[in-house]
């Protein structure tokens, strides 16, 4: 009879060879997306920071600068804070040369930005106009693509791209229109990187967040109500909480996730699992 032990020969040491789980000591990332306490953002920065990575953020506009500054500023003094609104070229390339001034190097990228126009969020998704079409898939979704491209020069060691996405890309649901064709967008693009920056060990993966009372959440018509649809509907019967959106980001930015790439991780107390 074949013993487990023949089978699968104690090679590794407890300790020894296996990568770190969670570790992020010595890891180097850029966070787009905070706008407040309570973005999805933040908590996958204190993740991270939480990890012993050293991270730098973005802001859009002035309006969010000092919430910015006031966060990330609990990280230390010298964080690096940059202005990044995510549809303008010349402001990406900026970010990405003072991080390599800063940094010399870059592991990790955060994308938790999204936008569409509130009208297009109301209505029925026949009514989309062209001009809230273009503003939510550039902003959502093509914004990845911009970001990996300014990222990808200095992440010389490899990285992790982490980007947020949600269950309205695959299935409709009322009222999240435009938002979830730009998500489906986003995804694909997600597989799309993998392959294209998979030979530079950079990983690209989405993770899809159930819903969560944020800022942007809240431009969502009936957000409320879809609040209350999965704490009756998952599995686990609850809401995902921000701490666990932040442990699964630092699982993907750790080495213990060293061969996913391209995938879409679902964080949604079991929701998607669910036919009715
Ligand atoms: P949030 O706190 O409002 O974060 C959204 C961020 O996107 C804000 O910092 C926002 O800045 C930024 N943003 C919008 N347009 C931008 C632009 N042109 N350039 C740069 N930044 C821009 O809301 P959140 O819920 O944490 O959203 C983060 C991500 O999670 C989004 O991709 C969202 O779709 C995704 N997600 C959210 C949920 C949920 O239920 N909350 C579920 C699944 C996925 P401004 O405030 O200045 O616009």
């Amino acid at each position: 009879m074949l013993d487990r032990r023949d089978a699968c020969p104690a090679t590794v040491q407890p300790g020894e060879g296996l990568p770190s789980m969670a570790s992020l000591a010595g890891k180097l990332g850029i966070v787009f997306g905070v706008a407040n306490k309570r973005s999805i953002a933040w908590a996958i920065a204190q993740a991270w920071h939480q990890a012993g990575a050293k991270l730098a953020f973005t802001y859009q506009g002035e309006r969010l600068k000092e919430n910015v500054e006031e966060l990330a500023g609990t990280f230390g003094a010298d964080t690096l804070i940059l202005p990044c609104d995510v549809t303008m070229d010349d402001e990406i390339t900026q970010v990405f040369a003072r991080v390599g001034e800063k940094f010399g190097k870059l592991h990790l990228l955060l994308h938790s930005v999204a936008f569409a126009p509130r009208e297009a969020l109301e209505g029925d998704f026949l009514s989309t106009s062209r001009e809230a079409f273009r503003i939510a898939h550039d902003v959502s979704a093509y914004s990845l693509v911009a970001l990996a491209r300014g990222a990808a020069p200095i992440m010389t060691d490899g990285g992790s791209i982490v980007a947020m996405t949600y269950y309205g890309s695959e299935k409709v649901v009322p009222h999240y229109n435009v938002m979830g064709v730009a998500k489906a967008s986003l995804e694909a693009s997600t597989r799309y990187l993998a392959y294209d920056l998979g030979p530079k060990k950079i990983r690209v993966n989405c993770i899809s967040a159930g819903p969560v009372n944020t800022l942007a959440a809240r431009g969502i018509s009936g957000f409320g109500e879809m609040l209350k649809h999965y704490e009756a509907h998952a599995p686990l019967k609850r809401n995902v909480l921000p701490d666990e959106l932040g442990a699964t980001g630092a699982f993907l930015a750790s080495d213990g996730a060293a061969a996913i790439t391209g995938q879409v991780i679902y964080v949604d107390c079991g929701y998607q699992v669910m036919g009715m």
